[in-house]
């Protein structure tokens, strides 16, 4: 898969300037957008989901025009927002059961397959009838990870997931992030260096809703 972002602007009702002609390829593999809070990341993911308009510019995913697309984009998009919600007294497997079955995935018995594979996928097999708000911060990003990878997706994109985490939590994290990248694209964003030198086979930089770099990790983050 090729995801090709051009030329992308952004102004909010209130005069925000959240994006200034950004433009972007990113191929498969984990892609990190690093910035600090306020520098357009949020804008930028919420724009490629089809959940936000832009004011200029295109997105591709190979050749499907994204932002006319929708549909068929959401269909292709595992989608993790910052602070997604859970319902906290759901089991972890019984709201991925439900997840998939408005995914149009299967009968019963192929969704109990598949929802017991992702929970083991996820490290929280051992974990699946407990309530989800009982869960620690790394055990819910790490359940958001299975509920964005009900259908299959081509493009997953991930907003600060790893914000809040404790250093075991983010090494779990990390495992499981490096898991995903070879037939998918996957977009992480983060204000944390580390996260992206230690998982990220390509980077940008956005500082003010403009990319100041992008390109491989190497040498640029070292000189952050
Ligand atoms: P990040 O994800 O990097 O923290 P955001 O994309 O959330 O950055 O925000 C970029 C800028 O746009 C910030 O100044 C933020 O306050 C502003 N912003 C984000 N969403 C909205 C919105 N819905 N309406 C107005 N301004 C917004
Ligand atoms: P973050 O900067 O932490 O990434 P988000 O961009 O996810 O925050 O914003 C959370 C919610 O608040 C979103 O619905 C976003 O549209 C809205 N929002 C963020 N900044 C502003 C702003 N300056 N004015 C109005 N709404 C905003």
């Amino acid at each position: 898969m090729k995801l090709v972002i051009d030329n992308l602007s952004k102004t909010y009702p209130n005069g925000v300037r959240a994006l200034t002609n950004v433009s972007l390829r990113l191929t498969n593999g984990l892609f990190g957008l690093l910035g600090p809070n306020g520098a357009g990341k949020s804008s930028l993911m919420r724009t490629i989901a089809t959940l936000q308009e832009a004011d200029t510019g295109r997105i591709f995913l190979d050749d499907l025009d994204v932002l006319t697309n929708k549909t068929e984009v959401r269909q292709l998009l595992g989608y993790l927002p910052q602070d997604f919600g859970v319902y906290p007294t759901l089991s972890a497997e019984r709201l991925l059961d439900h997840i998939a079955q408005v995914k149009g995935v299967g009968n019963k018995t192929e969704r109990r397959a598949l929802v017991e594979a992702l929970l083991a996928q996820v490290n929280l097999f051992a974990d699946r009838k407990k309530q989800l708000g009982t869960f620690s911060g790394g055990m819910k990003q790490r359940f958001g990870i299975a509920q964005a990878l009900i259908g299959d997706p081509k493009l997953i994109i991930v907003d600060e997931p790893t914000a809040g985490l404790d250093p075991t939590e983010r090494n779990r994290f990390y495992n499981l992030l490096s898991s995903l990248g070879d037939n998918t694209i996957v977009i992480l964003s983060t204000h944390i260096v580390e996260d992206v030198s230690t998982l990220c086979s390509r980077f940008a930089i956005i500082s003010r809703g403009e990319v100041l770099y992008s390109g491989e990790p190497g040498e640029a983050i070292k000189a952050l």
